[in-house]
Formats: C-alpha cells, sequence, structure tokens
C-alpha cells in the first residue's frame, strides 16, 4: 500500500552508541561535559549543547575519520532499508547529529543513496570543528539542531503516512506527530507517557518484521498489544 514514508534516527536508533559523545569522550577538551549536564537539566536545548560541545573538540581530519570508522551499526539496518525501498517506502536519516559522520557511516555500507535531513560539521582550523544547523526550528519547543517535527510535516505533503523510527530526546517532538512510531529505548516510555500509537522494538531484527503488518494497515492504531505480534519476543521488552 503507497503512501508510507520514514524518517530514521540515527545515533542510537542505527548506530551502537551516539558518535558525538564517542568523539568528545576521547577527543574533547574540557567543558563539554558541563553542556552535557546542562542540557540534560533542560537549562540549555540540544542545539546550543552541541554547537558548544563540536566546538571544543580537538581532533585531526584522519583521526575524525578514524574514529568514525570504528561506530558500528545495527547489523539489521542494511536489510531493514532493502525491505522498505523494495516495497515502495522511502527512508530518510533524520538525526541531530553529525552528517559528516553519518554519511561515512552510511557509504561504508552501501548505503550512501539514503537522504540525510542531520546537522552540518564544518572544519574550522587545522584541529577545530563547527556545527552548523541548515534545520533547525526557533518555532519548535525542543530547541534541537535539527527539528524532526518540522521535518514530518514537510513530507506530510507527499506521504499520507509518516513512520518514526528512533530511540531518544531527539525524537519526542516529531513522535507526536506521526503515524506511527517503531520506538527503542527511552522513547518507548515517552510514547506509553503520550499514548502514542507506537512499538517497541530491540532493533532493526524487531523493524524488519514488524514492517510488512504496518504497510497492509494491521499495525497502525494497534500499538504493542497487537495480537498479530502475540508470541513474538517483541513482548518481552518492559
Ligand atoms: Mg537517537
Ligand atoms: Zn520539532
Amino acid at each position: 500500500m503507497p503512501g508510507w514514508t520514514i524518517a530514521c534516527d540515527f545515533d542510537g536508533t542505527v548506530s551502537v552508541g551516539d558518535v558525538t559523545d564517542l568523539l568528545l569522550e576521547r577527543y574533547g577538551r574540557p567543558g563539554w561535559e558541563e553542556l552535557e549536564t546542562a542540557w540534560q537539566h533542560g537549562e540549555i536545548g540540544s542545539r546550543a549543547c552541541m554547537a558548544g560541545q563540536i566546538a571544543l573538540l580537538d581532533m585531526s581530519p584522519a583521526q575524525l575519520d578514524a574514529a568514525i570508522d570504528r561506530i558500528r551499526i545495527d547489523p539489521d539496518f542494511p536489510a531493514f532499508v532493502r525491505a522498505a525501498l523494495g516495497a515502495g517506502v522511502p527512508v530518510t536519516i533524520v538525526s541531530d547529529g553529525l552528517d559528516l559522520a553519518i554519511r561515512r557511516i552510511l557509504a561504508r555500507h552501501d548505503l550512501g543513496m539514503l537522504p540525510i535531513v542531520a546537522n552540518r560539521l564544518e572544519p574550522a582550523g587545522p584541529r577545530r570543528y563547527r556545527l552548523e544547523f541548515p534545520h533547525s526550528n526557533p518555532g519548535c519547543h525542543a530547541a534541537s539542531g535539527t527539528c524532526k517535527c518540522d521535518h514530518v510535516a514537510r513530507e506530510r505533503v507527499n506521504h499520507p503516512h509518516v513512520l518514526l523510527i528512533g530511540d531518544g530526546t531527539s525524537d519526542f517532538c516529531a513522535a507526536g506527530s506521526v503515524d506511527f512510531v517503531f520506538a527503542k529505548s527511552r522513547l518507548i516510555q515517552r510514547c506509553r507517557e503520550q499514548g502514542l500509537p507506537h512499538l517497541p522494538i530491540r532493533g532493526f531484527a524487531d523493524a524488519l518484521v514488524a514492517l510488512p503488518a504496518l504497510l497492509v494497515g494491521e499495525l497502525a492504531g494497534a500499538s504493542a498489544t497487537s495480537p498479530l505480534l502475540s508470541g513474538h519476543s517483541l513482548h518481552a521488552r518492559n
């Protein structure tokens, strides 16, 4: 059935771990943890947090490439993308992370064709970087770098149904404006609290199983208690 499109988070959803955190842990100058704490306490948005943190990176372009090349992805993501594209469902990476890292990681897995909506990492010196925000939205309460609800609103022009796949805070603003969510970790609790139609997943192996049911309309509105998926281990997680 036509009409669906997928907005897919990257960090913690496609990638194992958060790219920015992995870079900062090894190459961040002092101060990045304070920014992280301020963001966690809601004192600043992720946009201000990440702009400050990226400015604290101290690494050469070669070190950046090498660090990115050590980042692993969910092993079932490439199969999921092939299944979605094969069913005529476009997949867009919509991320509050670093476009350069996402592009390099996807290319390594022959997924360089996926469109990426993310923050732009720019060189600012031999060992310095700055982050730019071509997809931010001052009107969104989330104060993120990439506003995912804004992206979803634009996708609706061409696609009546939007599936969000994500795991965390950067997905919260979009979760309320899509038709269905495949949710990991913190996003599961958020969807439950807000009463949003969603399916808890552990990774893309689960997403791959659930996608055909979603596309034929057997999942939307049924949420995680669908008899369709009973007996499947999706129910095992809390
Ligand atoms: Mg994430
Ligand atoms: Zn938003």
